[in-house]
């Protein structure tokens, strides 16, 4: 019997790839990124063990509320950590005809990962920021790797959307976002760019674990911050969604 490490399941999102999908939320995070809002899926240990066969089955009950673009996805927590065993539950979904999608801050590449993308409809990446300082700062590692899965995901032919957190101070610097449009602009993978603001709903979360918040006082972004970022994106990108 194969068994995932989750933290929860989310039975019909519409935030996590297009149309309706059942999401489930992995347990275990090996990047601290300072805005992260579910915290307790951080720990490797954490969560609980459940069946890909229960998974399977609960995909299928939901099946026709997926309708034509809807599907599965897995986000986290990160993923990629469980790579083996995601491949096989993917490659199940895909022999039922349900549509998959990993949602990935794109940590690791090697050959399970490889063939976990292989079975995979559709990632939605996190690029951070485009400077390896600045992302080292946001999350606790260098963006290299991601930003290495996002080129091996282009060259694959695969369809992925980039996902950027906003954060006043932290990642929304206009001559930084420029970059990491223009790093972008001759991706043709690329269907579709999300700019999520930052917002402190799940600050209260690190105080719960005894964890310190490094975001304490910031607000949310402004109107104008988010416009900003939106016009300076979509100067090079084609699709990008404000959310
Ligand atoms: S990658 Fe996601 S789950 Fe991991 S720390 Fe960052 S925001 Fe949290």
């Amino acid at each position: 019997m194969t068994q995932l490490r989750i933290h929860s399941i989310e039975t019909l999102g519409a935030n996590d790839g297009p149309g309706l999908r059942m999401v489930v939320f992995t347990q275990g995070c090996l990047m601290r990124c300072v805005y992260c809002h579910n915290p307790d899926t951080l720990d490797p240990q954490g969560g609980q063990l459940v069946e890909i066969d229960e998974l399977v089955q609960r995909a299928l009950r939901q099946k026709n509320y997926f309708g034509k673009n809807g599907g599965v996805t897995v986000s986290g927590g990160e993923p990629s950590l469980h790579r083996v065993v995601l491949a096989e539950f993917f490659r199940r979904l895909h022999a039922h005809g349900i549509h998959t999608c990993l949602d990935t801050n794109g940590l690791f590449l090697d050959d399970e990962l490889r063939a976990l993308y292989a079975e995979t409809d559709l990632v939605l990446l996190d690029i951070k920021h485009i400077d390896d300082e600045h992302h080292r700062r946001l999350t606790g590692v260098s963006n290299a790797t991601p930003l290495a899965v996002a080129d091996f995901r282009e060259r694959s032919g695969q369809p992925m959307w980039l996902r950027y957190v906003l954060v006043p101070g932290w990642s929304d610097q206009p001559e930084f976002l420029e970059k990491w449009a223009r790093h972008f602009a001759a991706f043709r993978m690329v269907e579709r760019v999300e700019i999520l603001p930052y917002h402190s709903l799940g600050a209260h979360k690190w105080r719960h674990l005894g964890l310190s918040y490094a975001l304490e006082g910031i607000s949310p972004p402004s109107a104008a911050a988010k416009q900003q970022a939106l016009d300076i994106f979509s100067r090079h990108l084609p699709k990008v969604i404000l959310r």
